[in-house]
C-alpha cells in the first residue's frame, strides 16, 4: 500500500510542478511517519523514500536507532530547547526554528559536534494562537540573529496555516508565505539566496501549495494512511 501510495503521489506532483512551469526536482516530498513504526519507514525508504518527517523527538530517535541512523529526518513538531541536541544528532533539517532561544541552544550543540545543520524558520502566518512559529513581522530579526550563529545554515521557511476544509483556502496563507521569503531573500538572509526552500502543504492541500512555490510538501495520510492514535 505504502508503494502504491507513494507512487501515486510522486506522478501527482510531477504532473502539479510541470504544470505550474517547474521540474518535479524543485518539490521534494518529507514523508511524514509520525505515530508510523519503524518499518512503515524502511518500506517507504525501499520504494525510493528518502526523507521523513517526524514532530516527536523520543519517537524519532526510537525509529532512528531502529534503521540503524540510516534515516533522513526532518523535524517537524515544536522543539524544546531541550531536546535540542537529540534533535541536532539525527535530523537533517529542524523545519521548526521559531525563536532565537531554541536556535542558540542548536548552535552549541552542533559546535561540540563539530557539524553544521540545515534550518527553516516556522512562521505563524495565520497568526493563530494555538499554533507554534514566529510571527511574519518578527522572522527578519530572527534571522539576523541567527546569522550571527556559525552552525546553522538558515535554508528559507516553514508554515502550516489555519485547517480548513477547502485546501483553496489555505492558499492565501501559501502566498504569503512565498512573499515574506521573497523579501527576507532579496535581504539576503538566507544561507543561500538562490535557493530558498519553503515548506508547506500536506495531505489535502498540497497541491494549492505547490501552486503557490512549495519546494518541500510534507505528506503523512496520502502515504501512510489514517494515524494511529497516539
Ligand atoms: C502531521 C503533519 C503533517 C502531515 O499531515 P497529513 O495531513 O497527514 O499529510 C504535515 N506537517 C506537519 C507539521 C504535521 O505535523
Amino acid at each position: 500500500m505504502i508503494r502504491e501510495n507513494l507512487e501515486h503521489l510522486r506522478t501527482k506532483i510531477a504532473a502539479k510542478a510541470s504544470r505550474c512551469g517547474r521540474g518535479k526536482q524543485n518539490v521534494r516530498l518529507v514523508a511524514v511517519s509520525k505515530r508510523f513504526p519503524a518499518t512503515a519507514i524502511k518500506e517507504a525508504q525501499e520504494s525510493g523514500q528518502h526523507i521523513f518527517g517526524e514532530n516527536y523527538i523520543q519517537e524519532a530517535q526510537e525509529k532512528y536507532d531502529l534503521l540503524n541512523g540510516e534515516a533522513d529526518f526532518h523535524f517537524i513538531g515544536h522543539l524544546q530547547s531541550n531536546k535540542a541536541a537529540t534533535a541536532a544528532r539525527i535530523c537533517s533539517m529542524i523545519e521548526t526554528v521559531d525563536r532565537i532561544k531554541l536556535a542558540r541552544s542548536l548552535n552549541k550543540h552542533l559546535i561540540s559536534m563539530g557539524r553544521q545543520l540545515d534550518i527553516l524558520i516556522q512562521v505563524n502566518v495565520g497568526r493563530d494562537d494555538n499554533k507554534s512559529g514566529t510571527l511574519p513581522e518578527k522572522s527578519e530579526e530572527l534571522l539576523r540573529e541567527i546569522g550571527k550563529l556559525p552552525m546553522l545554515r538558515p535554508r528559507g521557511l516553514m508554515t502550516m496555516p489555519p485547517f480548513t476544509e477547502d485546501p483553496e483556502d489555505a492558499r492565501i496563507y501559501f502566498r504569503r508565505l512565498k512573499e515574506l521569503g521573497d523579501t527576507l531573500c532579496h535581504h539576503k538572509l538566507f544561507f543561500d539566496n538562490s535557493a530558498v526552500e519553503l515548506s508547506m502543504g500536506m495531505s489535502h492541500d498540497y497541491e494549492v501549495a505547490i501552486e503557490e512555490g512549495a519546494t518541500l510538501v510534507r505528506i503523512g495520510t496520502a502515504i501512510f494512511g489514517e494515524r494511529p492514535v497516539r
